[in-house]
């Protein structure tokens, strides 16, 4: 450091970031080699992890670095919903491009930390390194199990009314990078024991309905007349989609899909008390029947059309 000025090097730039965070509600927080987050009454630990880059996720230029790092936590936290779970807290690891003046990692900073806040998931701690690379940010995050434990993708039989937490499709029109992750909604779900399997929305409801079928060994039947979709189908690319293909195929609504007994009158109005609604999309079938789209009376194979990060295909941007 020379002429007095304050250092501009890794630590500093960490200790903004820590500093915005704010104070820590764990055993041991940031600053140390591990951070350590208390567990009582917990018998598990859930864990999730979730990598957003630059040009696949998001688009920087276009969105701006708070945006990017309020979605990497959003991102899993909508997992952690998913699960049933209660945030715990987080940790992060971030690839800047190199180049990346203070300014704009602090901003990145500040999208998470208020998306933090907000969900009442504080950081445990992270790491940051320079790279001739696109901007990376991987979060993971913990929750402790909610009210009927660990929901998982599992457990949904044939019968089952298969439900979303709201509408879907055209996430692409802006609704990707700020969302509102399901947690509350999750909970509320979980203190009525609603959930027999849930999932949240990642990649398309035609590519994640066959994931929870497979996992609880059933098939599904999709009600293209019930399937709510969102205002934003009409404005968001692809073009060429109808509005229910929108629904259907898009990805990155994170909105849960619960797979639970028909609701008595009395849950549903108690649900919708707290603000939850479930919108009826289809039912859960016999394995043997496959996954299927039903409109008008006729029915059809549900093909997934929704965005597949290893093949590259589906609604994915490109810079
Ligand atoms: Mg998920």
């Amino acid at each position: 450091v020379t002429d007095g000025a304050e250092p501009d090097d890794e630590d500093a730039w960490v200790a903004g970031a820590v500093a915005r965070f704010g104070p820590h509600p764990f055993l041991v927080g940031p600053g140390d080699d591990c951070a350590a987050l208390r567990l009582e009454g917990a018998d598990a630990l859930v864990v999730t992890t979730d990598v957003v880059v630059d040009g696949v996720h998001f688009v920087l230029r276009e969105c701006g670095p708070e945006a990017a790092g309020r979605k990497a936590l959003l991102v899993n936290l909508s997992d952690l919903a998913a699960a049933g779970a209660v945030p715990l807290g987080f940790e992060v690891g971030v690839v800047l491009p190199r180049g990346t003046p203070r300014e704009a990692f602090d901003r990145l900073v500040d999208g998470m930390a208020s998306a933090a806040t907000r969900w009442s998931c504080p950081c445990a701690g992270g790491d940051v390194n320079v790279a001739d690379a696109p901007l990376t940010i991987a979060v993971t995050a913990f929750g402790r199990p909610g009210p009927m434990g660990v929901v998982t993708r599992a457990g949904a039989r044939a019968g089952d009314v298969l439900s979303v937490t709201g509408p879907l499709g055209g996430s692409l029109a802006g609704r990707h990078l700020d969302f509102v992750p399901r947690v509350r909604e999750a909970l509320a779900l979980a203190r009525r024991g609603v959930p027999h399997a849930m999932m949240d929305l990642s990649d398309g409801l035609s590519r994640d309905l066959p994931r929870l079928a497979r996992r609880s060994g059933v098939g599904a039947e999709v009600a293209g007349d019930l399937v709510p979709v969102h205002a934003d189908a009409a404005r968001a690319p692809p073009p060429g989609r109808t509005p229910l293909e929108h629904a259907l195929h898009d990805g990155e609504d994170f909105e849960l899909l619960v797979a639970h007994a028909p609701l008595a009158d009395a849950t549903r109005r108690a649900l919708e008390a707290e603000g939850v609604v479930l919108h009826e999309v289809g039912r859960v079938t016999e394995a043997a029947r496959g996954i299927r789209l039903v409109v008008g009376g006729a029915a059809e194979p549900l093909a997934p059309r929704g965005f597949d990060h290893v093949a590259g295909r589906g609604r994915g941007r490109q810079p």
